[in-house]
């Protein structure tokens, strides 16, 4: 097995949202930037998982050792996009102790009596974690949008109020890796219909996913005003085909890896003198035999 990665660009490169960039023109099948084959990808997340796991790790040791800086991964996508796969299969290879997972639905009554950021920013990650947003704010800026659950003239304010928010939270120490997992309406009814075949799976079914599919349009609308308007030097947007959730998966782990590499944690230094402690053990072992 060779230790070629089989990426001809870097996904935080090949995946990221440029000006221009149109949403109807996106192949959601593509596999941008990897020239490997599916097995070539397993290979290479299993190696990237575990350098994903060393990273969670020192982040976390950083944490405990009064360090500011935390993750942020935000996940959005229509239904069946694959979300939750990442969040089993990706986060799912670091040590759990270390990750803060949150889905976002409905709003409670007593989160609609808040702002649309309260609930958001109650669940930002602890220094030395990943968090990870299962949907997020900015499904008061789609579902909501295409439903019109809230005046346009409030909607329409949110773009900015979402920026400033997130430059804030990135200011504090939080590096924030926004993922829009995109699905083509073909894929996605397979993945809805395999649903219903499968009993196991009875529980992800929902009769108002298919009805949601009739606001496909409105939504791509939406999501291409969010990728438009929302994808900033502090937190910028990957658009990320999902048709292929080998490709989606990996993309998402190499994303994350990169992301923690860039901090450059190294591991803290001992707070107390290791060679004296080195010496008491030698003195105790001494003593017991
Ligand atoms: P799921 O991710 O399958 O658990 O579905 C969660 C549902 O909650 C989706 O249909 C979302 O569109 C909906 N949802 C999430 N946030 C909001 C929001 N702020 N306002 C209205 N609906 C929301
Ligand atoms: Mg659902």
């Amino acid at each position: 097995m060779g230790k070629r990665s089989h990426w001809r660009e870097h996904p935080a490169h090949a995946l990221r949202v440029d000006h221009g960039f149109r949403l109807e023109s996106f192949d959601a099948a593509a596999t941008p930037g990897f020239e490997g084959a599916q097995k070539h990808a397993e290979r290479l997340m299993e190696r990237r998982g575990a350098d994903l796991a060393e990273l969670q790790e020192r982040l976390y040791a950083h944490g405990r050792a009064g360090g500011d800086r935390s993750m942020l991964l935000v996940l959005q996508g229509m239904d069946t996009a694959g979300k939750g796969g990442i969040v089993r299969h990706v986060l799912g290879m670091v040590d759990p102790q270390g990750v803060a997972s949150r889905g976002f639905g409905v709003p409670t009554e007593e989160e609609r009596a808040h702002h649309f950021l309260w609930r958001i920013d109650r669940a930002l990650p602890q220094a030395g974690r990943i968090g990870v947003f299962d949907r997020s704010h900015y499904e008061d800026v789609l579902v909501v949008r295409v439903h019109g659950l809230v005046p346009e003239a409030v909607w329409q304010g949110r773009y900015s109020e979402i920026n400033e928010w997130e430059a804030q939270v990135a200011e504090r120490g939080t590096t924030i890796v926004k993922c829009a997992l995109m699905v083509s309406p073909e894929e996605q009814l397979n993945r809805i219909e395999e649903r219903l075949e499968r009993p196991d799976k009875h529980w992800k079914y929902n009769p108002g996913d298919l009805d949601e599919r009739a606001h496909w349009p409105a939504y791509m609308e939406a999501y291409q005003a969010v990728l438009d308007r929302t994808s900033t030097p502090s937190a910028p947007w990957h658009v990320i085909p999902a048709d292929n959730k080998w490709y989606a998966r990996l993309a998402v782990t190499e994303l994350l890896a990169s992301a923690l590499e860039s901090l450059e944690l190294g591991w803290p230094q001992a707070d107390f003198d290791v060679q004296a402690e080195r010496e008491r053990i030698a003195r105790l072992r001494s003593k017991e035999v």
